[in-house]
């Protein structure tokens, strides 16, 4: 059993994540995690992946020892502070494979068809003056994955009915039927189109370069459901302007929920507000494997889903 609130809630969770919170936990909430600490006795917190835990915030509670997080990502955990205090984490990976993958399919068909702008242009009235532009298929492609995990993995399954080939890369080759490239920047050159799939951590910060954006071409097309830090938007953004790559669909960005302005004024990319999860069936799901470790560690059991650091 959770003791009556020992669990602090650091952040903003939207309704359909709190109801279920509430049907499990009684919590005390900290909207601000840099706000001012509740008065209580926590020994745990929970959070979610787009909530910066600061390492003053877990300084300030010597009693947590154990930090859940709603999201499988978790580069927004003071990582080594954790481990060096032995506090245990845990994330909600498998349980949101298929909000993103169904996300980047939907972003990929889009993208290479301008379903976005289609829509503009019927609605404007143009396509009585002149036809919509001739766009792109998928089918015969080349779909470079980096990160072939478990969301990379879910995708390529996905997209082989498109009668796309698949490549990827990635620290490790993986006994697949796809294509592996050592370096993303052979990947690049070798895909029509990139997805990136891989965590946030120092290896993959800025990975995507203007090396990596010249390799893929001008008829090339990334896709971001990754993390923001994971591209370096000032060469994407050259990238795009001057036509140096075909087109982008972003869902995450390196400053959130306030992207880069000259994003929102380029006509070849597709934003999307970081929802690659946000589906209500998605994240009752997430709430309930992060409840569940919460659960485990007071149980003394071994975490569900335990961050190993
Ligand atoms: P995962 O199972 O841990 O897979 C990550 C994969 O990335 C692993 O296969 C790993 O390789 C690979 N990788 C690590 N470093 C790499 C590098 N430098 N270059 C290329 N590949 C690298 O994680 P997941 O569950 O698939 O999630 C992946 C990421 O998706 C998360 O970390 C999160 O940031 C992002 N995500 C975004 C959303 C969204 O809303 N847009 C939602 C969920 C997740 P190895 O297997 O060799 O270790």
């Amino acid at each position: 059993m959770i003791p009556v609130n020992s669990v602090l809630q650091v952040g903003q969770f939207p309704e359909i994540m709190q109801m279920e919170i509430d049907k499990r936990l009684s919590t005390i909430q900290l909207l601000d995690p840099q706000g001012i600490v509740p008065e209580g006795n926590f020994t745990a917190i929970l959070t979610r992946s787009n909530t910066q835990i600061p390492k003053a915030l877990l300084e300030k509670m010597p009693g947590v020892r154990m930090v859940a997080t709603c999201g499988v990502g978790y580069d927004n955990l003071p990582l080594e502070h954790l481990k060096a205090h032995g506090i245990k984490a845990s994330n909600t990976p498998g349980v949101l494979n298929d909000a993103v993958c169904e996300l980047a399919i939907g972003m990929l068909l889009s993208l290479l068809r301008r379903i976005t702008e289609a829509q503009a242009f019927v609605k404007s009235a143009d396509w009585s003056k002149s036809p919509f532009t001739m766009t792109t298929t998928l089918a015969g492609k080349c779909i470079g994955i980096a990160g072939m995990g478990r969301i990379g993995q879910d995708l390529a399954k996905r997209l082989e009915p498109f009668k796309v080939k698949i490549a990827y890369t990635g620290p490790s080759q993986k006994a697949l039927p796809y294509d592996f490239f050592p370096t993303i920047r052979e990947l690049a050159q070798a895909s029509d189109v990139l997805i990136l799939a891989c965590p946030a951590n120092p290896e993959t910060d800025k990975m995507i370069n203007a090396e990596v954006l010249d390799a893929l071409g001008p008829q090339g097309y990334l896709v971001n459901i990754a993390r923001g830090s994971v591209v370096d938007e000032d060469a994407l953004l050259v990238a795009l302007q001057q036509n140096k790559i075909a087109g982008a669909a972003l869902d995450v960005f390196e400053n959130e929920p306030n992207p880069r302005i000259e994003f929102l004024n380029i006509d070849n990319v597709l934003l999307t507000p970081h929802i690659g999860s946000a589906t209500s069936e998605t994240r009752q799901l997430m709430t309930n494997l992060a409840i569940d470790n919460l659960e485990a560690f007071y149980n003394q059991q071994p975490l569900p889903t335990e961050v190993k650091n």
